[in-house]
This record gives structure tokens, sequence and C-alpha cells, in this order.
């Protein structure tokens, strides 16, 4: 039996971030790791000469806190940036062919994408009045403030292609945090992007996009490598934590009493992992969920029946990534930007195409581009079963389609993810308060997991960043000077 201050179940992003926040402010930590290796999701890997990543390829940045991590861990040295060629443009498809997307409101209203109409409609937005409520959908937010055109060419790919996930379904609160902020503080889309930039409260939207040297599982891999170089933090992995406890006490340690029903006098929480040699046991007095929604269902339901409901209740989309290596010579485009993302209504297999080659360099051998796209998710969930030939050749006839790329792959792998990212639908906002009121039942139980306050690694570091913070206080602690709050736009943030 081992006693730690904070016991993180997982290793993604999540769980690494917050036990380094908890590591640098001298806390007492341990991370249980069900797979042999940290990093969850984030997976790179090279084959034939290419360097792929099996799911986030890049951290795209506009917050301090990220930056600050970056440097404090050491990581700033293997940080790689985006290419010039890669900055050029962004694409999207429509009717068949490739244009370059706009980027400023000018840029916007004279653009051939959209119609007279579309373009009308857009302009009238300042004009709307203030609505909309915690349950409305990513659809009806662009619908009822910009109009369909937008929802239709610009909105749906960017959530389908981006998120995984389906725009009529996903919550605007939850999908799209800074334009509802914008709309609730300052009665409109435009009046706020106007207002706060005059008033010197609006960041630029993307003000870094980033990768490292070997890829991002060199973010994973750092940071568990600080853990385990911490004389008072640590990580196991093949370690699966299947069961939690709550406790009335934490010493003695053999003479721990269970406490049934609700936990106000819980005084820590006991887990048991299962690994190659048998089982540990360790107690704790914050325990942070740092696994999927199914796993942190499953550790709650003796202890919190509605919460384990709650937690069951989140979709994920599964999703195929497909990367595919050609000769540059055999590809008729100039791969002048970071990729593609293509709009349901065009009838496509894939979502979106990211020019990997493009974006980093030294992805691939000399010579050759590195193509990854996105099969699935919620327009086609059951794309996930096609075979490896079935699915190569819908994604290379969408590719022979748009780049006139002639020939055959010289490397193609694919990458299923059966979950890969938790889409935030339905009454999400409603779900997150009801979450965090059952935890608040729960003294010293946390979540801190990409199903809530953001799925982009961005987000991951911020989120763990403020519950870090509210543990090193629950502690007694006195948190460092720079673990004061940020402003926090994401209202769901506020929550949790
Ligand atoms: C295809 C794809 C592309 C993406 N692209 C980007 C991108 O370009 N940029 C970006 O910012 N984000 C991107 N994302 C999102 C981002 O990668 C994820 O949201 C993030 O990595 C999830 O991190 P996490 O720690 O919350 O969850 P996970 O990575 O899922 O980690 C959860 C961990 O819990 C562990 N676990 C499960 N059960 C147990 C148990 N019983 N005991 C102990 N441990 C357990 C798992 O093994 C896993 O390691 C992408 C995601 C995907 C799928």
């Amino acid at each position: 039996m081992t006693e730690k201050d904070v016991v993180i179940i997982g290793a993604g992003i999540s769980g690494l971030s917050i036990a380094w926040w908890l590591n640098r402010a001298g806390i007492s930590t341990l991370v249980l790791e069900k797979s042999p290796h940290a990093g969850g999701k984030i997976e790179s890997s090279k084959h034939q000469g290419y360097t792929l990543e099996h799911a986030a390829s890049m951290v795209t940045n506009y917050r301090p806190e990220v930056n600050q991590f970056i440097s404090d861990a050491g990581l700033d040295r293997i940080k790689i940036h985006k290419q010039a060629l890669s900055q050029e443009n962004r694409y999207l498809l429509h009717k068949g062919q490739l244009l370059t997307v706009p980027t400023k409101l000018s840029g916007i209203l004279s653009h051939r994408i959209w119609s007279l109409r579309g373009k009308t409609r857009l302009a009238m937005e300042p004009l709307i009045p203030k609505g909309g409520n915690a349950d409305e959908t990513v659809a009806q937010f662009i619908r009822r403030r910009l109009g369909n055109e937008l929802l239709e060419t610009a909105m749906e790919p960017f959530v389908a292609g981006i998120l995984a996930s389906d725009p009529e379904k996903a919550n605007a609160y939850a999908v799209l945090p800074r334009l509802t902020a914008l709309e609730q503080e300052y009665g409109g889309i435009l009046k706020g992007i106007i207002r706060s930039k005059i008033s010197g409260k609006r960041r630029a939207m993307i003000s870094d996009v980033f990768s490292f040297q070997g890829g991002m599982q060199s973010l994973t891999q750092r940071l568990a490598d600080t853990l385990h170089l911490s004389s008072h933090a640590d990580l196991l992995c093949g370690h699966s934590v299947n069961s939690l406890e709550p406790v009335n006490s934490l010493e003695p340690v053999n003479s721990l009493e269970p406490v049934k029903g609700h936990t106000n006098q819980t005084k820590g929480w006991r887990l048991t992992a299962k690994h190659s040699r048998g089982e540990l046991s360790v107690c704790a007095r914050h325990v942070v969920l740092a696994s999927p929604a199914r796993h942190s269902s499953e550790m709650t339901k003796a202890i919190d029946p509605e919460l384990s409901s709650l937690l069951g209740g989140i979709e994920y989309a599964p999703l195929s990534v497909v990367h595919l290596g050609f000769e540059q010579e055999k590809i008729d485009h100039p791969l002048d930007g970071s990729g593609f993302l293509i709009p349901g209504k065009e009838g496509y297999a894939i979502s979106g195409n990211l020019w990997m080659s493009s974006i980093f360099d030294k992805r691939t051998p000399q010579g050759y581009a590195l193509l990854s796209s996105y099969f699935g998710a919620c327009r086609t969930p059951h794309a996930i079963d096609y075979s490896d030939e079935k699915t190569v050749d819908m994604v290379l006839n969408d590719l022979r389609k748009t780049l006139n790329i002639k020939g055959d792959p010289h490397m193609a792998l694919i990458k299923r993810h059966s979950q890969a990212m938790p889409l935030y639908h339905g009454s999400y906002y409603d779900r997150c308060q009801n979450i965090s009121k059952h935890l608040e039942q729960h003294a010293g139980l946390h979540i801190e997991a990409n199903y809530i306050g953001g799925v982009s690694i961005r987000d991951r570091i911020c989120h763990s960043k403020a519950n870090a913070r509210k543990i090193i206080h629950q502690l007694g602690h006195q948190p460092n000077p720079d673990y004061v709050e940020e402003e926090r736009l994401d209202p769901l943030w506020q929550q949790s």
C-alpha cells in the first residue's frame, strides 16, 4: 500500500499536464496508466522514412499558460514551427474545386464561395438581437447569427473535419465558447470582435502553430520523463485502475474503512490497479480521473450512480486517420497550404486532408509528400469497419479528384480510433454543470479529461492548470504566484 497526495488515472496529455503542474508545485503525485506507454491518443511513429501522427498533429496556441508550460517543461529546445509554405493558404472544397479561404472579413465579403444573398445575410449579423440558450446547437447558433450558407460552407466542415462532430447535434456553448461568449457579452459576434479589438481585450485567434522534433509524442514523452526524474512524483505504465473507493481515514493505512454513500466525511481515496505482476493498492487525498468517460463512468458506478450515468452518456466519434505518401512529382498541386476541409454537401468520403510535408520539415523521405486524411466520424461512423483496401481506395479516389494525383501511393498506413474524440452533443452544457455539482459532493474527486473544457492540447494544458491550482489550494499549499487564474472565456471552465 502506497500513499500519495494525488493519484491521477490515465497518462494522456490531460493526466500528464495536471501531473506536471502539481509536480512543479511540489505535490506528491502518482500517475497510473493502463497501456505500456504514456501519451494516450497522442502517438507518433516512423514508417518507411515518414514521421506519422496518429492523433494530434500540432498545437494551435494563443494562450500564455501554454507558452509558460512549454518553456518551463524544457520543450522550447525541441519545438518546431510551421514551414512558410504551409502558412500561405487554407483551402476549402467548393463544388469540387479547392478554393483558398479568406481569414479577414473583407476577404469573406468579396469571395466567390459565398453568394450575394449569403454575404448580405452575414453583413446583417450586427442587427440580429441577442438570443440563444444553453441547449442551442452549433447549427442553430450559426444559422441564427450568420445564416445557413455560412453554416454549410464554413462551420460544418470545421466542426466535422476538426472536431469529428455534427453541428446539428453539437452544443454551441461547448464547441464555440469564444463566439457564444461574444454574443452574450457584446450582443453579437461582429460587434464583439470590433469592441474587444478596440479595448485591446481580443487576442489573435491563432498566434502560434507548432509541433516537436520527432513529432507530438516528444511532448508526452518529455512530460513522462519529468515525472520519472522527480523526487516526489511518479508514473507507472501497465497499471490498469479497476477500483476506486472513498475512505474515512488515511492513517493507519491497514485499518482503512470504506465509506458508503455520500462522502462528506471522506478523508481520501483507495485505488487498486492491476499490473503484470499482480495488484497495486494506493491511498490518496485527491484522485483525478483523466481516463476516457467510459472508464470514469465505471469507476464512479458504486460511488455515485448519477455521476456515473452522466459520464457514461458521453458519446465518442470513431475515426480513421489514413496516411498516404506520394512522390511529389505525381501530385499536380503546389501543396502551398496546410491542407483542406470538405463540406458534407460535397459528398466526399473524407472530411479533411492535412499536407503534413508542407506543414513540418523532415516528415518524409527526400522528394516525397505526406497527406493525412480523416475518414469516418459523425458523417460515416461505420467507415471504421471498412477493410484496409476499401479505406485506402476511397481516400485515394477523393485525393485524386482534388489534387490531380497520378499513380499509386508509395506508402499507406491506417490508424483506427474506435473512440477518437468525445462529442459535445446534446445538452452538453447542462451535462457538464451536473457533473460539476456531483463532483462537489465528493471531496477530493476531480476530472481532467478532454470531455470537459475542450479537446485540443491547448485547452488540456490550460484546463489542467486551473484544476491543479484548485487541488494545490485544497491541500493547503500556497500556490506559486504564477498559478493565478487567467482570463477564461470558455463558460464550461467556470463550472469545473
Ligand atoms: C485523430 C485525432 C486528431 C487530433 N488532432 C489534434 C490536433 O491536431 N491538435 C490538438 O490540439 N488536438 C488534436 N486532437 C485531440 C487531442 O489529441 C486529444 O483530445 C487528447 O490527446 C486527449 O487527451 P486525454 O489525455 O484527455 O485523453 P487520452 O489521450 O484518451 O488519455 C486517456 C488515458 O487514460 C488511460 N486509461 C484508460 N483506462 C485506464 C485505466 N483503467 N487505468 C489507467 N489508465 C487508463 C488510457 O490508456 C489513456 O492513456 C486530435 C485527436 C484525434 C483522435
